[in-house]
């Protein structure tokens, strides 16, 4: 079973599952207001990644990611440019999901957007007033941090040093009993996009947004609650804090993945112009090259991205494809060496140790190669068959590089999944016939449709 670094407790952990067999998790995911960036790329891959290696486990994942479609930076963006938030929001949610389906991440099971809850927030928001965990303020409703003990529990700072810490705010103006206070509705102002509340015409905090999503689509005592760990504090720790406050029993675990980094460490940020966009290095490069190199880093360490680390994870997916091609048979018709997974599994489990796991990786691609030459190829096969089974683990397609499917074909597999999913299998079938009229294999795999030549 995967060990995976609680923050809440800062140690390794075993998964606790509360149903056996199926993990439920939650992983915030992307305010929609502009494209995003290499470091979402990177976030996106991490979760992918750990979902795709669970259920490689033999775990049921049931993997629920939201889509923040109202926010502050949503309406910024809607009024400089004279459109409606909602627009705001639809048009970077169609570039979100584009990159996402090159990247290969999946979609979740379930993708809730905010704006589909905002009642259920609501009530929640109610009921801690009730609880007199909240209260009305000037400018929207407050939750009182202080009312909830462990409040600092993922932060591991205690709440007299987060309150020293906390941003000094008008805050008499705005009614907060304390600066470590947070707004869990906010009022509209004019021509801001509301929703009706007994307080008065809003929208909920984002920190309510994903504790209601994550509650209902997964009930209470779920097993794993992920996020970039410039998450931890506040959001995360809010979105606790208010389940606590309510009575509820949040997540079991706390996993969090780390951020991308430019040359030198530096972090990234818009100011100093070196955030890249991330459907532009998806234009540049070999979308599976960068599923690599976040498999080159730890889960947690900061990744540094730079043109010679993209250029160097490209020669790596091209050794890897060159393997695929001289052993095609080992992708099924081989049975993987039984050691090498159990080599592989023991890493993976460990924290996700997918640095050491994609070492043992390529030193099995070169032991295949280094047989096949000597003229081994029996020997070599079982192998070449690992590495197959290893990539299928974490997502990484190989094989494809002498013909990579364009945008159309992967298009329609994209669009046989969803017919699929529909339960319209007339349709799925009719895009078979053509994928298949138009030369491609089809396979059905528990990750979806792949071809290949
Ligand atoms: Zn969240």
């Amino acid at each position: 079973m995967l060990r995976l670094h609680d923050t809440a407790t800062a140690t390794l952990q075993e998964l606790d599952l509360r149903d056996p067999g199926r993990v439920s998790m939650y992983v915030c995911g992307s305010t929609v207001y502009a494209d995003p960036h290499i470091g979402h790329g990177r976030f996106a891959l991490v979760w992918d990644i750990i979902r795709r290696y669970l259920r490689w486990s033999g775990l049921d994942v049931n993997f629920v990611s939201n889509v923040t479609d109202i926010d502050d930076k949503i309406i910024d963006r809607a009024n400089a440019e004279g459109r409606s938030a909602a627009d705001v929001a639809r048009q970077y949610e169609v570039t979100w999901w584009e990159s996402m389906d090159r990247l290969g991440v999946e979609r979740p099971t379930s993708e809730p957007h905010a704006t589909e809850y905002v009642e259920r927030m609501v009530e929640l928001i109610a009921e801690l007033i009730e609880r007199g965990k909240a209260y009305p303020g000037g400018d929207g409703v407050y939750f009182a941090a202080e009312a909830v003990a462990d409040y600092g529990l993922l932060a591991h700072q205690p709440i007299d040093s987060l309150r020293v810490g906390a941003r000094i705010e008008v805050d008499e103006e705005r009614g907060k009993r304390s600066p470590i206070d947070f707004a869990l509705w906010k009022f509209a102002k004019p021509g801001e996009p509301s929703w009706p509340s007994p307080w008065g015409a809003g929208r909920p905090g984002w920190h309510t947004e994903c504790v209601v999503m994550a509650l209902d689509l997964l009930g209470d005592d779920f097993d794993l609650h992920g996020g970039g760990l410039d998450l931890v504090f506040p959001h995360h720790e809010n979105e606790r804090a208010q389940a606590v406050a309510a009575g509820r029993r949040f997540s079991r675990r706390w996993a969090h993945s780390g951020m991308v980094v430019a040359e030198g460490g530096e972090k990234m940020s818009k100011s100093l112009g070196n955030v890249i966009s991330l459907p532009d290095l998806l234009e540049r490069y070999n979308p599976r090259a960068y599923r690599l190199l976040v498999l080159q880093a730890h889960y947690r360490s900061p990744l540094t991205v730079t043109p010679k680390t993209l250029s160097s994870a490209e020669q790596g997916m091209e050794r890897l494809d060159a393997l695929a091609r001289r052993f095609p048979d080992a992708r099924t018709a081989v049975v993987p060496d039984a050691a090498a997974l159990d080599r592989f599994q023991a890493r993976m489990d460990e924290d996700l140790g997918t640095v050491q796991a994609i070492a043992e990786l390529f030193d099995l691609v070169k032991r295949a190669n280094t047989l096949a030459d000597q003229g081994n190829v029996g020997a070599a096969q079982p192998l070449a068959a690992a590495v197959y089974e290893m990539c299928r683990a974490v997502g990484l397609e190989i094989g494809g590089s002498s013909v990579a499917p364009g945008e159309d074909a992967s298009a329609q597999a994209a669009a046989r999944d969803v017919a699929r999913r529909r339960g319209d299998y007339a349709e799925a079938d009719a895009i078979r016939g053509q994928l298949q009229a138009d030369g491609w294999i089809v396979e059905d795999t528990p990750e979806g449709t792949v071809i290949r030549r």
